[in-house]
């Protein structure tokens, strides 16, 4: 989207855009323009990449070791990493937890924690999901019990996103099992190689490994794991649920790149008239979702200005995630039955996987399905604007 820029802020725009151009990996784009997540390696070289710039967590106050971007440098910085095709970083340790440890841990926490995130020496995965607790979180059941100068922690986390990978974990778990539900949970961080901790693979429909199991027997963790004070870990949760509107608000920006390259595909391929895109249904469709785009884009940016200026956005947050999320999923399906079977890394003949980089469109909407279930499933979005803007 064009904004009209000061001096500054353009001569910022171009900096960027000629930083992006010159350095986003070629082998990364087709992949990041399909929807589909790097590698773990590749996310942490990208990282590096960025804190040599002193651009390693672009959403972070100076003082903590953050870029300082105004709010508009900000969003420029997200929007020409789009416009390149370059990847987002690893959001968990940058956008989840880091926040939560600079505005609530001791200094100790933040002296250890938070150089290691910026600099892409730390990989955190979140450990909040459980079997009997997804959306209704309040209902965790793992518990941490003290004894003597130990916390020891026991239960099992579900869908826990890169366990594999990471070397620390953010974990919320009950430690007064008499409070009310949501009053007896604090929030640990805990090193992934304490004896104790099991994790088992779980390939999404994907077919990759993202996520996983991981079961916690009598993990012994010292008592300055706990961050801020026990049984307040939800209350923390709640500045969790701040920066997400960040996250999302970074997510929708990438659209763009997912709808450059349908119209890409569209525009190759031969039918007996000419290109698919000549085809009135086709650029129908693609427009109505560039505009739709756009919309979003707009109430994005709107919601960020009110971020800035300290008003609350009411339920608009969950607008953006549902339509974002809905959007993304539209686009990525129609990619794919614009390429039909070139649309998936396999031959026709044999399912034998393909050499080569893509776009894949069918691997990232395959991917894409999980956008409506993370994060606070669409269902729960749609019952906090019922409650928030039509109070019901
Ligand atoms: C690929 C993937 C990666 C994930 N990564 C992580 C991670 O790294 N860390 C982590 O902690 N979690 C992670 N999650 C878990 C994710 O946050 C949960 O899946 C999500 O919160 C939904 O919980 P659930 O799966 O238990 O479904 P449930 O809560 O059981 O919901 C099932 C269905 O019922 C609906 N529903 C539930 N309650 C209500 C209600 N009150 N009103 C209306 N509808 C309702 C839901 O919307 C959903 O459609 C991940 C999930 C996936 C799929």
């Amino acid at each position: 989207m064009n904004l009209d820029l000061d001096p500054t802020d353009r001569a910022f725009r171009d900096q960027m855009r000629t930083f992006f151009a010159e350095h986003t990996p070629p082998e990364f784009k087709a992949r990041i323009r399909t929807g589909m997540r790097l590698e773990p390696a590749e996310y942490t070289a990208w990282q590096k990449l960025l804190h040599s710039r002193g651009w390693g967590a672009p959403s972070w106050p100076k003082e903590h070791g953050g870029a300082g971007f105004t709010p508009t440098q900000h969003y420029i910085f997200e929007s020409e990493a789009s416009r390149a095709d370059a990847p987002m970083q690893y959001h968990q340790g940058l956008e989840l937890i880091g926040p939560i440890v600079f505005t609530f841990g001791s200094e100790a926490q933040k002296a250890k924690y938070l150089p290691a995130i910026v600099a892409g020496d730390d990989w955190w995965c979140q450990g909040y999901s459980e079997p009997g607790a997804g959306s209704d979180l309040a209902a965790v059941s793992t518990r941490a019990v003290r004894d003597g100068d130990r916390y020891v922690i026991s239960g099992q986390k579900a869908w826990t996103s890169y366990a594999h990978v990471a070397n620390r974990m953010f974990l919320l778990a009950r430690t007064d099992p008499q409070a009310r539900k949501q009053a007896g949970i604090s929030l640990f961080l805990i090193d992934m190689d304490t004896p104790g901790i099991t994790i088992r693979p779980v390939i999404t429909m994907d077919e990759v490994h993202h996520t996983n199991e991981v079961f916690l027997d009598d993990v012994r963790v010292p008592l300055t794991a706990l961050l801020g004070e026990e049984g307040k870990g939800w209350g923390y949760g709640k500045v969790l649920l701040d920066r997400e509107r960040g996250v999302t608000a970074a997510f929708t920006l990438r659209l763009a790149q997912q709808l450059r390259g349908a119209r890409q595909a569209a525009a190759q391929a031969l039918t007996p008239g000419g290109t698919m895109l000549d085809d009135p249904r086709v650029a129908d469709r693609l427009a109505q979702f560039e505009l739709e785009a756009m919309a979003l884009e707009t109430m994005v940016m709107r919601t960020m200005a009110e971020a800035a200026s300290g008003q609350d956005s009411g339920p608009r947050a969950s607008m953006i995630k549902i339509r974002w999320s809905e959007l993304l999923q539209q686009v990525t399906e129609f990619w794919t039955e614009l390429l039909g079977y070139d649309a998936a890394p396999f031959g026709a003949v044999g399912n034998q996987p393909l050499a080569g980089e893509g776009p894949w469109p069918a691997k990232g909407m395959l991917y894409a399905r999980v956008t409506s279930i993370y994060g606070g499933a669409n269902e729960i979005q749609r019952n906090i604007i019922a409650r928030r803007a039509l109070g019901l």
